[in-house]
């Protein structure tokens, strides 16, 4: 069957479920989307895009920003950086603070808010958060051969002013000497690659060379090396949902990565980059007619990585 066909049928079968869940109002400028939203996107090699819905609509990928911040720093830094972040699903809430004490300030993975705190503090140089968030944004835009991709500032300030835990986990893991730059600098970055407001569709082909390998099959650029794309895509799957990971492992199979604005994406290897957006929340913070979507979407494709 066709991915258009296919698409169909997964609209049909979230129906019934549009608009449940709980949209994230911890973040007030979050709280006003409408909770009927629901978009998906898939990008495929030859650089199509099968859409239905508000796919072209742009949210907050929120957490989902944590999957090119690790990209990035990984092509900067190399595994140097599994000295200062773990790659263990962590079991726990995503702004959870518990485990790093007994941890001493090391996170236990680059996709919960402290490790990606500790990632975005090596995207920072001599505290320049500015330099550090142009860099991603060059890289989102290239990516999705899209230079209109942009952060939505009123979040960003929301997020800011709402940030005490966020605060609090950086000052812990500074006090253990594995924070580089100051506190602010490194959360003003964290705060704004959080705000990043992309579409479905600008999101499926900003991400579709996790599904190749670690290159961009329609320009033939390299972006990272197959190696490191198994290692991304293996720290997706085992952590890119906080404490719901193996639920998402357990329905959907594939790597994929939540945010608390409603999205969720999702890497199908060889087969394309897959986008979903629905703001209600389950209680772990991803999107429940976003994994309703995408269990759908592999009945119908047979897509998980586990056949
Ligand atoms: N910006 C959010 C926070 O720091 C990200 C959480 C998420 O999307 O899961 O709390």
């Amino acid at each position: 069957m066709d991915l258009d066909s296919i698409l169909n049928h997964v609209a049909e079968k979230v129906e019934p479920h549009r608009g449940s869940g709980k949209v994230a109002n911890y973040i007030p400028a979050l709280a006003s989307v409408d909770p009927n939203k629901f978009g998906l996107a898939i990008a495929t090699k030859d650089g199509s895009c099968y859409r239905i819905g508000d796919a072209q609509e742009a949210f907050s990928i929120q957490s989902i920003s944590k999957v090119f911040t690790l990209s990035l720093a990984l092509q900067k830094m190399g595994d140097a950086l599994w000295e200062r972040v773990g790659r263990e699903p962590s079991g726990s809430a995503f702004n959870s603070i518990v485990q790093l004490e007994h941890e001493k300030g090391i996170p236990r993975n680059p996709l919960i808010n402290a490790g990606a705190i500790v990632v975005t503090d090596h995207l920072v140089e001599n505290g320049d958060a500015d330099a550090a968030i142009n860099t991603l944004l060059g890289v989102l835009r290239d990516h999705a051969e899209d230079p209109s991709i942009d952060i939505d500032y009123e979040v960003a300030k929301s997020e800011s002013e709402t940030g005490a835990r966020n605060r609090s986990l950086a000052h812990f893991m500074a006090s253990f000497g594995n924070l580089d730059n100051e506190v602010e600098a490194v959360l003003s970055a964290y705060f704004r690659h959080c705000a990043l407001s992309l579409s479905c569709s600008q999101l499926a082909r900003a991400a579709l060379f996790l599904a190749f390998d670690g290159e961009d099959p329609v320009t033939g650029e390299r972006i990272v090396t197959s190696q490191r794309c198994r290692r991304i895509n293996a720290v997706m799957m085992n952590c890119g949902h906080y404490d719901n990971s193996g639920d998402f492992a357990f329905r959907i199979g594939l790597p994929g990565k939540s945010g608390v604005g409603g999205g969720v994406l999702a890497i199908a290897p060889g087969e394309g980059a897959v986008a979903v957006w629905s703001p209600g929340l389950n209680d772990a913070g991803t999107s429940t007619v976003g994994a309703i979507a995408l269990e759908a979407l592999m009945a119908e494709t047979g897509w998980s990585v586990f056949g």
